[in-house]
């Protein structure tokens, strides 16, 4: 079996559901895409989405000795929850931090190149890499218009991680979209977070309000973000490539909090919430902020 077939197995035996392959250039429109993006404004208080311009556009300035990336994504789906805290946040926070998860299975693909000579990288979601970018061009979905990556099979609910290595793995070709005239997703966005085609305005998204903003959140848009309280996954339950995906087989993200409402969290102290959400992406929200959106829905 050649390295890449034995990448591929590897990465199918520790749980991953797609993986592909690209080289390490970026487009020019799409550098200009995300220029525009941010200077409307659009990435609101993210600013280090404004750092390292050049290194998202060309990873050569920092890892130059790199050929490929390994692109691979990890299905986290599941049914949402009824009753529970699980109505209130995305599935995406149901278990295990992913970036934990994610991170321990990307070492072993890694040892294995590393056994081989391969110099190799892995990132989650940790250093300036336009995944979605490299996600369609290698093929693994076509970034919808909520602008998330997805896949015919797998649909939208999944990680993206990436290994950065210096063999060349080669390139597969961009996916097709199949978005066609649906705008389901724009319809169905209670904040109209979705300003165009696959671009959206962080300062009107409950997944950035709920988890990334620390201020105060405008009236009008307050008014309409339901009783979400950490992340929004409106625009992927409404998109018809979601409608028969297959449940992760992912213990890991397997829902903790079957008997807790949101109002029992407002009885913790912060000592008690650190250990409810030890090891869950809700920890990295802040015991204060986590507190603030529920006492938004409890009003
Ligand atoms: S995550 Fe929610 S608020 Fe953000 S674009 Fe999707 S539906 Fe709109
Ligand atoms: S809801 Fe429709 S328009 Fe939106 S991402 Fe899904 S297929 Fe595309």
């Amino acid at each position: 079996m050649d390295l890449k077939n034995q990448v591929i197995k590897q990465a199918k035996n520790l749980g991953f559901d797609l993986i592909s392959f690209s080289n390490l250039s970026v487009d020019d429109d799409t550098k200009k895409y995300y220029l525009n993006w941010l200077k409307k404004n659009y990435n609101a208080s993210m600013q280090y989405m404004e750092k390292n311009i050049e290194l998202r556009f060309d990873l050569n300035k920092l890892f130059n000795t790199y050929k490929s990336m390994i692109i691979l994504s990890l299905n986290y789906y599941q049914p949402t929850q009824k009753d529970n805290l699980g109505e209130n946040i995305s599935i995406y926070a149901y278990g295990r931090d992913y970036h934990k998860t994610i991170k321990g299975k990307l070492k072993k693909i890694i040892n294995f190149l590393k056994e081989n000579n391969i110099k190799a990288r892995g990132f989650t979601d940790s250093a300036p890499i336009l995944e979605k970018y490299f996600a369609e061009h290698s093929g693994i979905g076509w970034q919808g218009k909520n602008s998330l990556i997805i896949n015919k099979k797998l649909g939208s609910y999944f990680f993206l991680a990436e290994i950065l290595t210096d063999y060349d793995f080669g390139q597969k070709e961009l996916a097709t979209n199949h978005c066609g005239t649906c705008r389901k997703c724009i319809d169905a966005c209670p904040t109209g977070a979705i300003v165009a085609d696959k671009i959206i305005d962080s300062n009107k998204c409950i997944s950035y309000l709920t988890i990334e903003h620390k201020g105060n959140i405008p009236k009008e848009i307050k008014l309409n973000m339901n009783d979400l309280i950490f992340g929004c996954d409106i625009c992927q339950q409404v998109c018809p490539w979601n409608k028969k995906v297959k449940l992760t087989k992912e213990q890991d993200f397997n829902f903790r909090y079957m008997d807790i409402q949101p109002k029992d969290i407002l009885k913790l102290n912060e000592d008690d919430f650190n250990k409810l959400f030890q090891g869950s992406p809700i920890k990295r929200a802040g015991y204060e902020h986590f507190i603030s959106q529920i006492n938004r829905i409890s009003k």
